[in-house]
């Protein structure tokens, strides 16, 4: 038996890795499961090239727990070490690459963001064990090591009597971390963290059900076996090539990943690179729904099919956190912090291949098949409007495949737009001016009246469409959007014909004086409009401008500071040409002409869904006597 000290220049170092690691104890199990699966691929590797003159079989790796023993056994089929190798691995390099962890981080913070605390290996059983053994034996002649350490830099190595090829470690799990001899736990770690590696992974038996013999009776019960329980697919769908998977076994590893999702995903993107970086995985898109940050980190994170996180930021465009599914590369450094990491070259060319497969891949659906584009267009919308105002490159291509739905269900690019309104849709200064609606029930009068003079009026909903707007402003020229609710729809869109006044100079100074006088000042100014006598007679406008840095205050960025605090800005326009405005002129008393514009501002207020609580009450009380 040997005995010896394990070169540490920290004495007892054990102890202070629990402190660097304090909030993810459980990824020790990850780390020992990593390298017995490393061990059998290596051997995989050594009888594949004929090298290692043994039956390579069919290797599993088992975890055990020993609940009375309080010990956790990890054993594996591979390679194995022999007592020098265990010297040489265990004791040097796996050691010295905690040691090199610890002096890396023993200044960084509690949360330092270092994603996934990969590269402790070994070193990590000390998390959560008191006392590691290391029973092992190489898939050559030499004998079995048995290599004991107890937590102090002191070890034992002496000959076991192991026959079968492979290592056995075990945790003697210490005191504070016996969640760890819990089933249910492990169970939750191996379908988290190994739920896809490469290396069937058995954890405890399960009963399957056999069929019943021919000469079973109806109601003999089945028989059944007990099987290994196999935690693990050992082949899951990214690392397959495209050509060998169809549409089924896509929605089938969706079903994998997101096992109590019950939507299916709208379409996916394999991604699948090795040079200039190494990439694999899927990327899904979900039907999206307008709360941007609900359906964030369902992206996962693997390296080598290894899980490592669902927070994918920095690796990921923002813009494509909101959608699901898997990415696996060994090139994306992890013990490095978050802001780090977004200054790394490698990871900004995997971010700009996953924005630029992206769009390519909504760019050939958009061609290949634009009904059924235009059908899903409103599920994923809101990632590829967020993408085109997010970055730059994305704006380019988007550009051409983006849709502007109509309040009549048709779906335009912005340039099939243009070409369909040019003539028809300009103001005075000839600029394009574009209706739109953010809703079609709360705007459904102003709507009506722009449609019924022919002009397109645009659906768009999405919270962040006031920021897209206004890039579009920017960047095509000469166009303007305007809310169908912003002005009076003729004063938006030039007309060749003049606008005619039914009423005198005269007459329209007396109307908006006797206006002026009812309609209360500090919310409505009063405006005066020369429209189609058929127009609305009163109708409540709001100015684009205005509501539009609102909202995009409300949304974040791009708003001017201070405007959410600005009050709501109304205009009264008063149709001139209306029976109504005359009727008021030359109605006499003043009381009656009280009712007429109050009520009237009422109704105004109604079909902009301006009239709520005790005003509204007041109206509906008012209008029943009315009509008594
Ligand atoms: P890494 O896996 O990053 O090299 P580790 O500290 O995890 O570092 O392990 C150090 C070395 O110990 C490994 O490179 C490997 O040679 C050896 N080793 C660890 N676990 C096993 C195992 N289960 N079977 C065979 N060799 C192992």
């Amino acid at each position: 038996m040997t005995t010896g000290n394990i070169n540490v220049s920290v004495e007892n170092i054990f102890p202070l890795i629990k402190k660097f690691l304090y909030s993810d104890h459980e990824i020790f199990l990850r780390e020992l499961i990593s390298n017995a699966t490393d061990a059998t691929l290596k051997l995989k590797h050594l009888t594949g090239i004929g090298e290692a003159k043994v039956d390579y079989g069919n290797p599993v790796i088992e975890v055990k727990i020993d609940k009375e023993g309080k010990k956790l056994h990890i054993l594996d089929q591979g390679i194995g070490m022999t007592a020098d190798e265990v010297k040489k691995y265990i004791n040097e390099v796996a050691f010295s690459g905690a040691e090199e962890f610890l002096e890396k981080y023993k200044d960084s913070t509690k949360d330092s963001g270092i994603i996934g605390h990969f590269g402790l290996g070994f070193y990590s059983a000390f998390i959560v064990a008191k006392k590691v053994e290391i029973i092992t034996k190489s898939y050559t002649d030499a004998p079995a090591a048995h290599w004991t350490c107890d937590g102090s830099p002191q070890f034992t190595l002496e000959e076991a009597d192991k026959k079968d090829r492979g290592t056995e470690i075990i945790l003697h799990i210490a005191d504070d971390s016996t969640e760890f001899l819990e089933e249910s736990r492990i169970r939750e770690l191996l379908v988290k963290y190994n739920k896809f590696m490469p290396i069937p992974i058995k954890f405890g038996t399960r009963t399957e059900t056999l069929p019943k013999p021919e000469d079973a009776k109806e109601d003999d019960p089945a028989p059944t076996k007990e099987v290994d329980n196999i935690i693990n697919n050992t082949s899951p769908a990214w690392t397959k090539q495209p050509a060998d998977l169809k549409e089924e076994d896509y929605k089938g590893f969706y079903r994998e990943l997101y096992p109590m999702q019950f939507e299916e995903p709208l379409f996916h993107i394999h991604l699948n690179v090795d040079y200039p970086f190494n990439l694999t995985g899927i990327l899904y898109f979900p039907r999206l729904t307008n709360d941007l940050n609900l359906q964030k980190d369902k992206i996962q994170l693997y390296q080598n099919q290894v899980f490592v996180t669902d927070n994918v930021e920095g690796i990921v465009p923002e813009f494509l956190t909101m959608l699901r599914g898997v990415i696996d590369s060994p090139d994306i450094p992890l013990n490095v912090s978050r802001s780090y990491l977004q200054a790394d070259g490698n990871v900004k060319k995997i971010s700009n291949y996953i924005t630029r497969k992206v769009g390519d891949k909504l760019s050939s659906l958009f061609k290949d098949n634009r009904e059924d584009f235009e059908k899903k267009w409103n599920d994923i919308k809101i990632v590829i409007e967020y993408g085109m105002l997010s970055e730059e490159k994305f704006f380019e291509k988007a550009d051409k495949f983006a849709l502007y739905p109509t309040v009549d269900d048709k779906f335009y690019t912005f340039e099939e737009l243009r070409e369909k309104i040019k003539d028809n849709q300009t103001d005075k200064d000839d600029k394009l001016v574009i209706l739109y609606t953010s809703n079609k029930e709360e705007q459904h009068s102003y709507i009506e009246e722009a449609r019924a003079k022919g002009y397109e009026v645009l659906l768009l909903d999405s919270p962040i469409v006031a920021h897209l707007i206004q890039k579009l402003e920017t960047e095509k020229e000469n166009v303007s959007f305007a809310r169908v609710d912003a002005e009076p729809i003729d004063n938006l869109i030039k007309k060749d014909e003049e606008k005619i006044s039914k009423l005198s100079d005269e007459e329209k100074d007396k109307l908006k004086e006797t206006l002026t006088e009812i309609v209360p000042k500090e919310k409505y100014s009063v405006q005066l409009e020369a429209m189609d006598s058929n127009s609305a007679p009163f109708i409540i406008t709001q100015p684009e401008f205005m509501r539009r840095m609102k909202e995009m205050n409300a949304t974040g960025g791009g708003g001017m500071f201070g405007m959410s605090n600005m009050p709501e800005m109304y205009n009264l326009v008063v149709n001139t040409n209306s029976d109504l405005a005359a009727q008021i002129l030359n109605t006499k008393t003043k009381a009656k002409q009280e009712r007429l514009i109050k009520q009237s501002l009422d109704l105004a207020r109604l079909s902009q869904g301006l009239l709520k609580g005790e005003e509204l009450t007041s109206f509906v009380k008012r209008s029943f006597d009315m009509i008594k």
